[in-house]
């Protein structure tokens, strides 16, 4: 048995690669996206009824994940990457099939686009399906998951003064809450969790097209350097 499946739209995100994405949605409230779909779903019937719902699943494709051979266990970043657990204990994008879901927030619908915030999605990521969140349905406060019990706890992000300039011009030019998305993301803490950082040494990543680049003064703090236009 196999089945295919089409997309019905393209995400196009904040996050131009996938390190320092958040491991969840909603963790970041100021990473944005907008849902483009593809014809005939760009139709307004297609979307008739979305304005009255806040939240959307997205199912989609994990279409840049690792296609080398499937395990059946896997070691999540969350557990500091060391620990193995079955692969559908976790939310690994290296899985059977390579099908994520995310629950987002709708903003607003413009032109049949669908803009959306809270996104854990890299750019270009191809989207199968929408369904609206339905809070009685899936919003289980008596759920428990010992393995993921809370959100990471956030670590601390500072500015260079520079930093903080460059990212206050380049978000008007982008309309994007740069400095709260950076701040966000880097307080998610996204160099693997075995690793001890040493101040000399920097990180870096693209949202958008800017370079951020920060180091770690101390392990439990982050401070940015840069956001530089990307080459
Ligand atoms: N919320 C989704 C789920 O539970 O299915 C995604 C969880 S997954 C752990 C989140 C990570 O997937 C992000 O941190 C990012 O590194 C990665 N990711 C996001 N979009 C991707 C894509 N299109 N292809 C491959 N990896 C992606």
């Amino acid at each position: 048995m196999s089945y295919s499946f089409t997309p019905i739209g393209v995400l196009h995100s904040c996050f131009s690669e996938k390190f320092a994405i958040p491991r969840q949605p909603l963790l970041a409230p100021a990473a944005t996206a907008t849902l483009e779909l593809f014809a005939p779903y760009n139709q307004p019937e297609a979307l008739e009824g979305l304005e009255q719902v806040s939240h959307l699943w997205l199912l989609f494709v994990f279409h840049a994940a690792d296609s080398g051979p499937k395990h059946l266990r896997v070691r999540p970043p969350r557990l500091g990457g060391n620990r193995r657990i079955g692969v559908f204990a976790s939310r690994a994008t290296h899985r059977p099939n390579p099908l994520g879901q995310s629950v987002v927030k709708l903003e607003g619908i413009v032109d049949g686009k669908l803009l959306l915030s809270g996104i854990d999605l890299l750019d270009g990521t191809p989207i199968l399906d929408i369904k609206p969140y339905v809070p009685y349905a899936d919003s289980l406060p008596e759920a428990r998951n010992a393995l993921a019990p809370a959100p990471p706890p956030p670590i601390k992000v500072e500015w260079s003064e520079a930093a903080l300039q460059q990212a206050r011009q380049h978000a008007e030019r982008l309309h994007s809450d740069l400095v709260a998305l950076i701040e966000q993301c880097l307080a998610q803490d996204p160099k693997p969790a075995y690793q001890q950082p040493e101040p000399s040494r920097e990180y870096g990543v693209r949202f958008w097209d800017l370079n951020v680049r920060w180091h770690y003064p101390s392990p439990s703090c982050i401070r940015v350097l840069d956001v530089q236009p990307a080459h």
